[in-house]
């Protein structure tokens, strides 16, 4: 049973865990890097284990809380927020999905920060298109052998474990099963960090995995059924993003404010020009709407865990992850014409903001194909 309201307690914890520490990581040092004592105090803070039942270590948080969660971290920082969910979504998907003795072996590992998780499901040919995965695992008298490489994997170089989804040689089904990848196990590998537009304090990079001997008990969930597992964290997932662009849109509206009631022209604040104050209106709508929609689709996936089974939250999930992005894409691209030239200067919040909120747009299915899902779900 999970509790579908904001805990404020969690909520207070992150927004001074955020005051604190991501200051210290947002300079070039730390640039396209996953700090560890970020990770670590994090995982102190509890949010490693967002998505672990609380018997095994984590707070087991509801759809609802971790959405306020993500917010929260991504009012500061999408960078982060983004490794957190990719872990959040990992772990949550071996707490579901995972035999006995892995959620034993892994879970209380993942909750306290010992351990570091990426979901590794995108390749050169399959992006969009999953269906064309060419990673293989083949199976053998006493596990699998796995070959192929993945690209733009979030955490890779830096997680403990990859979530790696690969083809599994059987045609009467999709043929996709999931393994839980150590990043230890000899034949795994990686490249450089990927030099990317925005998202400093999370990195991506390509997976190459060379005859990586797995045991069976490295399959997560059953055999042939990887799009089952997969698909299961997808709208968790899409909601979670939808928290982190409507925490950068936030950010974008506070910070927009803020430097228009001090920034003076033509002998008056910015603030007091009629034309801006109707795009902080459509700012603060747009930001508002997202929010609610982010807020629905959270309430859907507790009531469905919950064991409600008419709330749809495929369509809720898709429909907020598309709104709030491209809402945080429109608000942040304000953000910065309302700076004027100071938008485009580093030093300054905004242009971090818009890059970031492009990225929104893309991860976890990109807008377009949320809008396929969108139709086809009002198609029936
Ligand atoms: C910062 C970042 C982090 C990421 N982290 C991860 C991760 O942790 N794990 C992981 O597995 N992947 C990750 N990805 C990969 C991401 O999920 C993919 O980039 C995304 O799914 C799109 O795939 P693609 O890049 O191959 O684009 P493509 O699929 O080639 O799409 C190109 C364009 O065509 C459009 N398009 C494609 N198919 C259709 C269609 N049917 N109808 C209409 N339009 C279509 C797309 O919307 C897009 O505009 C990450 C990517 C980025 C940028």
């Amino acid at each position: 049973m999970t509790h579908a309201f904001i805990d404020p307690l969690v909520i207070e914890t992150v927004t001074r865990l955020c005051e604190t520490e991501i200051p210290k990581y947002q300079s070039d040092e730390h640039y396209n890097t996953i700090p560890r004592a970020l990770f670590t105090a994090m995982c102190d803070a509890g949010l490693g284990g967002l998505s672990i039942p609380e018997e095994y270590g984590g707070i087991g948080a509801s759809a609802t809380t971790s959405a306020a969660v993500f917010e929260t971290i991504s009012r500061y920082d999408v960078g982060p927020a983004i490794f957190l969910s990719v872990h959040a979504m990992a772990s949550g998907l071996i707490a579901r999905h995972g035999t006995e003795e892995q959620k034993q072996i892994y879970l209380p590992k993942l909750a306290s920060g010992e351990l570091l998780a990426a979901f590794a499901l995108t390749e050169p040919h399959a992006g969009s298109d999953t269906a064309a995965l060419a990673t293989e695992a083949k199976q053998l008298p006493d596990g699998f052998a796995l070959n192929g490489n993945k690209c733009y994997i979030t955490s890779a170089g830096f997680a403990d474990i990859y979530l790696t989804f690969a083809t599994t040689e059987d045609t009467s089904t999709s043929g996709l099963s999931g393994f839980i990848v150590p990043a230890t196990a000899p034949g795994v590998s990686w490249g450089k960090p990927e030099r990317k537009m925005g998202a400093e304090l999370s990195p991506i990079a390509s997976l190459f995995f060379d005859n990586v001997m797995l045991p069976q008990n490295a399959l997560l969930g059953a055999l042939h059924g990887g799009r089952k597992v997969a698909l299961s964290g997808l709208s968790g997932g899409r909601i979670n993003i939808a928290a982190c662009a409507n925490g950068l849109s936030r950010a974008a509206l506070e910070d927009s404010v803020a430097y228009m009631k001090d920034r003076r022209q033509f002998g008056q604040a910015l603030v007091d020009f009629q034309g801006l104050q109707f795009m902080l209106a459509d700012m603060h709508t747009k930001l508002a709407a997202a929010q609610l929609l982010t807020s629905q689709a959270a309430q859907d996936v507790d009531a469905l865990a919950n064991g409600d089974a008419s709330r749809n939250t495929k369509l809720s999930s898709s429909t907020a992850k598309c709104f709030a992005t491209d809402a945080a894409m429109a608000i942040t691209t304000y953000a910065v014409q309302l700076f004027g030239g100071a938008g485009y200067i580093k030093d300054y919040t905004v242009e971090r903001y818009m890059r970031d909120a492009k990225m929104l747009q893309i991860v976890e299915g990109t807008n377009q194909i949320q809008r396929v899902i969108i139709a086809r779900e009002i198609i029936g």
